[in-house]
């Protein structure tokens, strides 16, 4: 047996510009359980945490549609909304294709907060675009009555709400989520989006108005629960070097140190590529034994090294 985290990207649950319904998202899921439960039935003990972007956004605008009628809730609390919702879409596929493989595995989802530190830098600089579009008005207004911080998004033309980012320092419901894992049968849901993100204050855990990144969630949880390999499953091949160029070339088996050089050198942009990078480079000095980036459909490849991109301490 060999454990692993599988942190499976946004557009594994909705492709760039189809309808959120939930038949739309339950297709698209089963697919991609389809090459996990493979991954489960190859041997390999999983822990899974995924994006939540589109649907948090859609949780967002349903409560300012809703405003007048019923109060909405803050970000932590949809943070936590998206956990359940993509958790029991993840359960129900999961559950399907395991059984299809006759690899039956209880699948249960626990509900994640991942611990940042109160004085992050990232509290004072958000940067993390979220939710709905706002004219420029709303926007006025929006951040004159709640203090919020808004950034114009010229590519849509459009105001949204920009949060802080902080850093994962731990995954408050790390051990139990091991136990669940060694206690045998368990394929466990964990750290949706990210977890939902809170801080000690005088003594108590409070919920905060930010997200976490869910690479750097899950290379947290993966190091937390001291399993062997971190897989991030995204929509491309693995990392790229000169990505988007004429010259771009795929990235296959790195060292944590070449891996840290082209991100310095700016191969890997923030809020994308970058994190996976990042996080793969934090999971294996941790002591993980590797970490790959890769695509759904490469995964099988992926897991005997001849497909994506690996990240070796050595
Ligand atoms: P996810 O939802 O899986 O986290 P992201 O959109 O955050 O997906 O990250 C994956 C995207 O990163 C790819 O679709 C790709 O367009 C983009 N990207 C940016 N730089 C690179 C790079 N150097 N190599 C590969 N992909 C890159
Ligand atoms: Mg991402």
């Amino acid at each position: 047996m060999t454990t692993a985290v599988v942190a499976i990207g946004g557009n594994a649950i909705l492709r760039k510009g189809q309808t959120p319904t939930m038949e739309n998202q339950l297709g698209n899921l089963k697919e991609t359980c389809r090459y996990i439960s493979a991954m489960v039935a190859s041997g390999y003990d999983i822990t899974l945490s995924h994006g939540n972007g589109p649907q948090v956004g859609d949780i967002l605008l349903q409560n300012e549609a809703a405003r007048d009628q019923v109060p909405p809730m803050p970000l932590d609390v949809c943070v936590a909304e998206s956990q359940g919702l993509v958790g029991y879409l993840f359960q129900q596929a999961l559950t399907e294709e395991l059984a299809a493989l006759c690899c039956e595995r209880i699948v249960p989802c626990v509900l994640t907060r991942v611990l940042v530190e109160e004085h992050d830098p990232a509290f004072s600089s958000p940067t993390k675009p979220i939710g709905p579009y706002y004219s420029a008005e709303e926007a006025r207004r929006l951040m004159g009555e709640k203090g919020w911080a808004m950034g114009e998004d010229l590519s849509r033309g459009g105001w949204r709400r920009v949060v802080p980012s902080p850093r994962p320092v731990a995954i408050i419901e790390a051990a139990s989520i091991s136990r669940l894992v060694h206690s045998g049968d368990d394929l466990v849901i964990a750290g949706g989006g990210g977890g939902i993100p809170v801080v000690r204050r005088n003594g108590r855990m409070e919920g905060v108005e930010a997200v976490v990144d869910k690479d750097l969630a899950s290379a947290c949880l993966a190091k937390c629960m001291g399993v062997e390999e971190l897989i991030m499953l995204t929509d491309v091949d693995g990392a790229y070097l000169d990505h988007g160029t004429p010259g771009e070339r795929l990235l296959g088996s790195v060292s944590a140190d070449e891996a840290e050089r082209y991100l310095e050198e700016g191969h890997f942009p923030p809020g994308s590529m970058g994190p996976k990078v990042e996080a793969g480079i934090a999971f294996v000095r941790s002591g993980g034994r590797r970490a790959v980036i890769t695509r759904p459909e490469l995964l099988h490849t992926a897991l005997s090294s001849k497909a994506g991109t690996q990240i070796r301490d050595r």
